[in-house]
């Protein structure tokens, strides 16, 4: 008869108990549980696997399709507010991306101008004093950046952009997301790049653009009152919002990585003034999961970025987006005859992209590791001294003193700060020339502005950037790119790869001039085919980058050989590496396990049966508080099936697979104290039937569930998750005390239930069949392992159980765990066909 067990009786309680005067030793120290410790199907240890996996695949539980319907009925003529909630978010996202992108690019070329007119000034004093001067400023600034990062955000620090990839592929980065990482963010890439460091900004403002993405979704749960309810204990570890006030949330992390996706394009489009680029470079690199809404939010959010970028840039100068690099008075024309040459400038300027890729890879190993705080902020000083010797010694040396052009001539058109004179004889105001010392202008510069004069290189050898002063700026600036590439400040590698690429494309384009003097080659072309070809090369990205180029640079008439460029550049550096730079960080990064789109061809003779991990332990779908927390301090699995025992079931761990548990569930259910007090008879009685009818009547369980159903979402309980302290931060030792005092005698509750005859009235037990997700995915063990792997990357899955014939679970897949088999290497041959 099942679900009859007419004298159950299910009663809510909220129990806030006093502490027990002695902690339960023997449930705390119980070392060994039942059901079964983990072993790895090859026995390999199990590795430290660093950060936690995200949920996106949302949870279908019973309190879920009861709020959805409450919410319907709350709705006003089939509206309930939600999509005018996301769109405006997108929107202010938009905005807020734009304005900070605004600040970072003004701070920016203020600083930057600023020093090198002041080292100018001060070199009428001394090159030397100049010398000490820029350097300690640029060391000052680069601690700054050094210091926020080590000692108060450690996630700031590099680009981002990997990390940011990691998250939308399902990893979750503590602290990534948080204010003070935004900030640290910020004026750390100001600083950074300020220092004359080969460092640009577009990667930070990737991560700037989904931080503020990710901020945006909490907008809402911060505006209602604090929650009263919660005990003193539990408000320095909960967030102490509630979220009730408003009918929805955007706190799953399907949600926020849609806004995330949207953030990331935003940013990048601002820094490049170029929003279709961003929305493709998001769908491209950054996003693993997308879909015709996240384009339309990334569009919209690209939009409004750039709109106040240009709006606000146009209140303060009337030129030109700050983010764009449209081409000078000078646009080369391009020639379809010009394409061999290009050819040969794709080829050899990839090889530089392959070169930076090893150099990092190699220097990754000999980098001191980030608990090394004083040695970090050393070798990021030592990097900047380093880069800002090369910038005074190598134009004294090689630089040549050219005249400006006259058409750019400091009160002409040209922007006047751009010459850098150096050491070059002063101006001869008589007859109105000026004198520039080309290496000295190329290395100290606005990137931006370097790349807009050396696409404009129209003149013969002799004119604007001599050869050598071009082979030696785009060697030197590779050697000072691969070492600050690395460092502990924020910083991304994009502008600083494209400058390289620009000044080297430019250097074969002024040595091809030289060699073939009637083939009218046009340096500039070259050096925006070296800028693509380098990019190709370096990151691997293809159309976006095209995009990215054709709209920051408005040269709509040389997509053909752009797209040559990335071709050639993207094919040559395959033969040297797999994958590109972001691809080969996320790699190194230990602890972030990276789906890439395809399942690999080495889990092509692997059943699920090889990657899934056995023993898997599972609960009851009531089971006592004792066992839940037995299960928590004894074991850091993030996800556990449900069972119920039905009759045929005559072992003791067996059951009828009806759902999955997350950790951080059954925390939030023992944090709110969601427990149900019943007769461990009838316990005994509920694992052997279901509940079916007590539990659907019991409306007053399912309203308290839905209130505890609108924390879920919470960041804070993934935080808490599967580390020990949660669990003492949750108020263990009261939980236990609760449980025991409902006893008459200490002890472990089930154990009671089991050998007892005079076992006590009532025992404390959690109900999870309205939290758990009743429908989780589920694959037989003979479905291949590249099938689970597209799962998993499709899905957004974190767990996914593994059942026999006869429905019962007999493992479980994690998305570390198919991350980690390839990784590894941890499937060997003879595992083959094992299990089919
Ligand atoms: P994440 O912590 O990010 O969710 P993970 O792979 O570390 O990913 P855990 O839940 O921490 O997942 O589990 C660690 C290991 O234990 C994995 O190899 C997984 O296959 C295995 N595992 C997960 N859940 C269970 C379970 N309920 N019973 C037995 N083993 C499990
Ligand atoms: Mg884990």
């Amino acid at each position: 008869m099942e679900g009859s067990e007419g004298d159950v009786t299910v009663s809510l309680v909220n129990h806030r108990v006093d502490l027990p005067e002695e902690p339960d030793a023997d449930l705390q120290n119980e070392e060994s549980f039942q059901h079964g410790d983990k072993t790895s199907y090859n026995n390999v240890p199990e590795p430290d696997l660093g950060f936690e996996s995200l949920d996106y695949d949302p949870i279908f539980n019973l309190v879920f399709e009861n709020s959805r319907k409450d919410l319907q009925s709350r709705q006003l003529y089939g509206y309930t507010g939600l999509t005018l909630a996301k769109w405006s978010i997108t929107i202010l996202i938009g905005i807020l991306v734009g304005l900070v992108a605004y600040l970072i690019e003004m701070c920016q070329e203020f600083l930057l101008t600023r020093k090198k007119e002041l080292t100018q000034r001060i070199m009428v004093n001394g090159l030397m004093l100049s010398f000490i001067g820029f350097a300690s400023f640029s060391v000052l600034l680069v601690l700054v950046a050094c210091c926020l990062v080590l000692f108060w955000a450690p996630s700031a620090g590099g680009g981002g952009v990997t990390l940011v990839m990691a998250y939308l592929n399902g990893t979750d980065i503590p602290e990534f997301f948080q204010f003070k990482t935004l900030v640290t963010k910020i004026i750390g890439s100001i600083c950074t790049i300020s220092s004359g460091l080969m460092l640009g900004q577009e990667g930070p403002m990737v991560h700037i653009g989904a931080a503020i993405a990710s901020l945006m979704t909490w907008i809402h749960g911060a505006l209602p009152t604090r929650k009263k309810t919660q005990p003193s204990h539990l408000r320095r570890c909960c967030k102490p919002w509630q979220a009730k006030a408003l009918p929805f949330d955007l706190y799953s992390d399907k949600d926020r990585r849609e806004f995330i996706s949207a953030g990331t394009a935003a940013g990048l489009a601002a820094a490049f003034g170029a929003p279709i680029g961003g929305v493709l470079y998001s769908l491209e690199e950054a996003s693993s999961f997308w879909s015709r809404k996240v384009m339309w939010r990334s569009l919209i959010c690209c939009t409004f970025a750039t709109m106040v970028l240009a709006l606000v840039n146009s209140w303060e100068f009337s030129t030109s987006l700050p983010g764009s690099m449209s081409f000078r008075e000078v646009q080369p024309v391009f020639i379809v005859r010009d394409l061999p040459l290009f050819l040969v400038t794709s080829a050899l300027t990839s090889i530089l992209g392959v070169v930076i890729n090893s150099a990092h890879a190699w220097l990754a190993h000999m980098r001191p590791s980030s608990s090394y705080k004083v040695l970090r902020i050393i070798e990021a000083c030592f990097v900047t001294l380093i880069s800002v010797t090369v910038m005074f010694v190598l134009p004294l040396c090689f630089g040549q003193c050219m005249e400006v052009p006259a058409q750019k001539t400091p009160s002409g058109t040209m922007d006047r700060h751009y010459w850098f004179r150096y050491t070059c004889p002063a101006p001869n105001t008589t007859a109105g020339v000026h004198y520039y010392n080309d290496l000295a202008t190329l290395f100290f510069s606005l990137p931006r502005q370097n790349m807009q004069e050396l696409y404009g290189m129209h003149g013969d050898a002799e004119t604007e950037f001599s050869i050598r002063s071009l082979g030696i700026h785009s060697l030197s600036a590779l050697v000072l790119f691969i070492l600050a590439y690395g460092i502990a400040t924020p910083g991304g590698v994009f502008m600083p790869a494209m400058l390289v690429g620009a000044s080297f494309g430019g250097f074969l384009g002024r040595i091809f001039q030289r060699l073939l003097p009637s083939a009218h080659v046009q340096p500039g072309l070259h050096a925006l085919v070296g800028t693509a070809a380098m990019l190709g090369g370096f990151l691997r990205a293809s159309i976006s980058l095209v995009v990215i180029t054709v709209e920051g640079f408005g040269g709509v008439d040389f997509i053909l050989p752009l797209i040559v460029a990335i071709v050639v550049s993207n094919w040559v550096a395959y033969h040297f590496h797999d994958a590109g730079a972001y691809e080969a960080d996320l790699e190194r990064i230990a602890g972030v396990c990276f789906l890439q789109s395809e399942p690999p061809r080495e889990l092509i003779a692997f059943s699920a049966a090889d990657l899934m991990s056995s023993n898997v332990v599972c609960f009851h779908e009531v089971v006592t508080v004792a066992e839940v927390l037995k299960v928590l301090q004894t074991r850091r699995h993030n996800g556990f099936p449900v069972l119920r025992h039905t009759h045929s079931d005559t072992s003791n761990g067996g059951g009828k697979f009806v759902g999955l548990i997350l950790r951080h569930q059954l925390l939030l259910l023992l944090e709110e104290r969601a427990f149900v007090e019943i007769d461990p008879q009838v316990l005994l009685h509920t694992q052997k039937y279901a509940w079916e009818n007590n539990f659907s009547t019991n409306m007053q369980f399912l309203d308290h569930a839905m209130r505890i159903y609108h924390h879920f979402h919470y960041p804070h309980h993934r935080y808490l998750s599967s580390r020990p302290e949660a669990l003492a931060d949750l108020g263990v030792d009261e939980i236990v005390g609760a449980v025991n005092s409902s006893n008459s005698k200490p002890g472990n509750v089930s154990d009671d239930i089991n050998t007892t005859a005079d076992a006590p009235k009532k025992v404390l037990a959690l109900d999870l069949r309205p939290f758990m997700n009743r429908a989780p995915i589920t694959v037989r063990r003979e479905c291949s392992a590249q099938r689970v792997y597209i799962i998993f990357r499709t899905l957004g899955l974190r767990h996914l159980c593994v059942t026999d014939s006869h429905n019962k679970v007999i493992g479980i897949i994690t998305r570390k765990d198919i991350a980690m088999a390839q990784k590894q290497g941890r499937l060997s041959k003879d595992k083959r066909f094992q299990h089919w």
